[in-house]
């Protein structure tokens, strides 16, 4: 029996994609000009996901895997190859303009790298005012628009306001920059954030803080939030329903106490295995230890990606089906939560031996 997406318990749908597919045309080489073939890499194949208010989806996967591509698409940042993303129900395609700068009211991007996304040359106070003129939302006087600077920088808890406002970004730390970046990004009153990998590069000590943050304006403003991150235990702590992509394609999901508990793919298994674990620890160097992985850790070409399924260059359980042909979602049984939980693999097919 294939399986639909983890029904959540509460939240109004704010974005959906489905069958959400992108593919970057490789560039032609010389020896390509006498071919009529059409390179291209599949970054992102048949995504389905759905975001709900008030609740933080995880999607976590290896470098490459394709998780920030799928955040850029629902950001309307990439032009889709196929499927479709629907904004409180309606189907939407922006390129830029008007239409874009409405859906970027309702859609926010966080980016990993807070350095980069903040201009140095402009203080918090020109990044705050521009992004509130820019949503219209900077109030129609000048104490109004100090007030609605200050509002921004409590939320994100920058306190005292003033000790912020007129500061350059060299001027504040990595965490500091990245509570500045969601301020922006709550300039526009959104709905739906989209955080793409938000903490991986602070350091380890301010990580936590920035994901409590998130967490309580998940709570306080009833945001969705679409958290990227490679570290499926962050994924447990931060998110209500986590998703595992791999090479491009979506292979396990449901509630994240269930997916990191109870992970069923071989993949999120080997994920699982290769975060590091104290209990392990004395036990490191130990080959016999080693996750098992038939590939030696590579994640396969998007060029021309493994047929069946994606994962099976590298799978310990292959079958000789998994070469051949793609595995549909199947549904698990339920385990203590009660929420729905699937895998893309043939382990779970009726009758298959595990
Ligand atoms: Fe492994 Fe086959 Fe499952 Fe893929 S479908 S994860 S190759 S057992």
């Amino acid at each position: 029996m294939t399986a639909t997406q983890a029904a959540p318990t509460t939240g109004d749908v704010v974005l959906e994609a489905e069958n959400l597919t992108k593919h970057f045309p490789v560039r032609r080489g010389l020896r390509d000009l006498f071919t009529r073939e059409r390179k291209a890499v599949h970054a992102v194949d048949d995504i389905q996901l759905t975001l709900r208010r008030g609740r933080v989806t995880a999607l976590v996967g290896e470098s490459g895997s394709g998780k920030s591509t799928v955040a850029r698409l629902m950001a309307q940042l990439y032009t889709r190859t196929s499927g479709d993303i629907r904004l409180h129900g309606e189907s939407v395609t922006v390129h830029g303009g008007r239409k874009f700068r409405a859906y970027c009211r309702q859609v926010q991007m966080i980016f990993q790298d807070p350095f980069a996304s903040l201009n140095p040359v402009h203080t918090v106070r020109y990044h705050l005012t521009r992004a509130l003129k820019i949503h219209g939302r900077a109030g129609t006087n000048s104490a109004e628009l100090e007030q609605n600077l200050r509002d921004l920088l409590l939320r994100v808890q920058l306190t005292p306001p003033e000790r912020y406002l007129d500061k350059f970004p060299h001027e504040l730390s990595g965490g500091q920059r990245q509570r500045v970046s969601i301020a922006r990004a709550l300039g526009a009153d959104p709905k739906a954030l989209l955080a793409d990998e938000p903490v991986s590069m602070l350091d380890v000590s301010i990580r936590l803080g920035v994901l409590n943050l998130l967490r309580d304006l998940k709570e306080r403003l009833d945001l969705a939030i679409l958290y990227i991150t490679h570290d499926i235990a962050s994924a447990r702590y931060f998110a209500d329903e986590t998703l595992v992509m791999y090479a491009g394609r979506m292979v396990e999901g449901g509630d994240s106490e269930t997916v990191t508990q109870h992970p069923a793919h071989p993949y999120t298994r080997l994920l699982i295995e290769s975060a590091p674990d104290p209990d392990r620890l004395d036990r490191v160097g130990d080959p016999k230890d080693a996750p098992a992985d038939e590939g030696g850790g590579e994640p396969p070409s998007l060029i021309a990606p493994p047929t069946g399924c994606r994962f099976h260059p590298r799978c310990v359980h292959a079958m000789p089906k998994c070469s051949t042909e793609h595995p549909p979602r199947f549904e698990l049984p339920l385990v203590d939560s009660g929420q729905a939980h699937w895998a893309a693999c043939w382990l779970y097919e009726e009758g298959a031996a595990k």
